[in-house]
């Protein structure tokens, strides 16, 4: 076997889609762990009414996002009572769904449905989204690759505005249950200081409802502005933060991403990315991009230049989605991704950064292959 087989299978699933027969998907939202479009929507395709799954592992423990294209040659079956994935040819592996976390249905006490306000994502990330709304798209100038708008419209699946005390009673039933290790914040582009005081507000209340003194986990918000904003986001009590700069080719940043590109600029994340190591400390902040829009070159140069700050990096593989200004696109081959990524890890782990797994790791992210590549070099 490969001792890429499985990062391999992985990017093909993510670039390639995976569709699964009627038998497969039984019990896809009751017994097993269903997609809630928390934020975005990763499949190729939309699928009202129909319960998907969020994730599912291979057997070596990766984690992979479920991304449905009903042509795909990636196919989940049931053979004599197991799940496996075939190509179309022959069979490849047993897959597992996740199982349904047990929160998902409960109600806060204000009677809100803990599932429509913070999801599992992976094996282990509590994942809360604060704002799914996005100044960007009233202007047209949404990043290319982003269908926030259309996904909330799509499935309309989650509150749109959260109260902060029913967070923190869902943070509390999802550690209670032992399956969450981190929690992942974020939202949409919004006003700075109202920001800070919301995500302030939110940390304050699952802290005290999960009994935590510093929470485990990452949160994603607009860049900060100054030192002085990024030590209000470490007094909030959170363990590390990332700042999603997406592109590193500043050029295709500004053509990706046209609103955010005019309000955040390419060194203001750096000066983010550099101020956050200081108060977060090495490995506790990353660089996020969306992988797979920008050639090999200049993906790497990023990494080595985030890496040199003492930060890590997150990259999402692309999915041309729908709603997506880039819906029907095709992404790189797979074979495009594992060998980008495992350069990628050849810089990471050179750079001896701390590897941040505490907040963010392999089993958060169906959508990334970085850890899957650093795992394979004993970093986990
Ligand atoms: S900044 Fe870009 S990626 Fe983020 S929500 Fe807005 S349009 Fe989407």
């Amino acid at each position: 076997m490969s001792e890429h087989k499985y990062l391999g299978l992985k990017a093909e699933l993510l670039t390639e889609g995976v569709w699964a027969t009627p038998d497969a998907l039984k019990g896809v939202g009751s017994e097993y762990k269903e997609q809630n479009h928390g934020l975005f929507g990763w499949d190729f395709e939309d699928h009202v009414g129909i319960s998907l799954p969020d994730d599912f592992l291979l057997p070596d423990g990766t984690v992979v996002q479920f991304r449905k294209k009903s042509r795909s040659p990636y196919r989940v079956i049931v053979d004599k009572d197991d799940l496996i994935l075939t190509n179309g040819k022959e069979n490849i592996c047993e897959v597992k769904w996740f199982k349904r976390p047990a929160y998902y249905s409960l109600q806060t006490s204000s009677h809100n449905a803990m599932v429509k306000i913070g999801q599992i994502g992976g094996q282990d990330c509590l994942f809360f989204c604060y704002q799914n709304y996005c100044s960007h798209f009233s202007k047209k100038e949404e990043c290319l690759f982003c269908n926030l708008v259309s996904t909330s419209k799509t499935y309309n699946s989650v509150l749109k505005k959260k109260d902060t005390e029913d967070i923190g009673e869902v943070a509390k039933a999802a550690f209670a249950e032992g399956m969450v290790k981190h929690v992942l914040l974020t939202g949409g582009c919004f006003n700075h200081e109202k920001e800070i005081g919301l995500v302030g507000e939110i940390l304050k209340s699952i802290r005290k409802h999960a009994s935590l003194d510093r929470v485990p986990g990452t949160i994603l918000p607009s860049p900060a502005k100054s030192i002085d904003d990024v030590k209000k986001y470490y007094d909030t009590g959170i363990k590390a933060i990332g700042f999603s700069m997406e592109i590193w080719d500043k050029k295709l940043y500004e053509a990706i991403c046209p609103g955010k590109s005019k309000s955040v600029s390419h060194e203001a994340f750096i000066n983010s990315i550099r101020c956050a190591v200081k108060i977060f400390g090495a490995g506790n902040v990353y660089g996020v991009f969306v992988m797979g829009l920008e050639p090999k070159q200049t993906f790497l140069e990023g990494v080595r230049e985030i890496t040199e700050l003492g930060a890590n990096v997150v990259p999402f593989v692309w999915s041309p989605n729908p709603g997506s200004k880039l819906q029907g696109h095709r992404p790189p081959t797979s074979a495009w991704f594992v060998e980008t990524v495992l350069e990628a890890a050849d810089i990471v782990d050179d750079a001896n950064i701390p590897p941040g797994t505490k907040n963010h790791c392999y089993k958060c992210d169906g959508n990334s292959l970085l850890h899957d590549a650093l795992r394979l070099k004993g970093v986990e």
